[in-house]
C-alpha cells in the first residue's frame, strides 16, 4: 500500500512541475508585457525564479555519453565515466 501512495504522490508532483514547465515560458513572455501590472510582475518573477531553483539546468546532459576529453580527438573514445571534481568525461583507461 506504501508503494501506491508513493507513486501517486510523484504523479502528482510530475503533474505541477510539469505544469510549471509549461507556464514558464509564457511567464517570462508576459513580463515584456508593458502594461502588465507591477504586482503581476513581481509573482511571475518570483515564480519564474523558484522553477529554477527547483530544476537546476542541464542536469540530464552528465548521463549521456560523450567523447573522452584526455583522449586524443581522432579517437573519439565514448564514455559513460566522469570525473567527479571537474565533471569532465573520462575512458576507462584515463579513468582512474
Ligand atoms: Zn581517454
Amino acid at each position: 500500500m506504501a508503494r501506491k501512495s508513493e507513486k501517486a504522490l510523484s504523479r502528482k508532483k510530475f503533474a505541477i512541475k510539469l505544469s510549471e514547465d509549461l507556464l514558464a515560458p509564457w511567464m517570462k513572455k508576459c513580463l515584456n508585457i508593458p502594461t502588465l501590472p507591477q504586482s503581476t510582475r513581481t509573482i511571475i518573477r518570483e515564480l519564474v525564479k523558484l522553477d529554477l531553483n527547483i530544476q537546476p539546468p542541464k542536469q540530464s546532459d552528465s548521463k549521456k555519453r560523450k567523447n573522452c576529453t584526455f583522449c586524443q580527438y581522432n579517437l573519439r573514445r565514448m564514455t559513460r565515466n566522469f570525473y567527479q571534481t571537474c565533471s569532465r568525461a573520462m575512458c576507462g583507461e584515463h579513468h582512474v
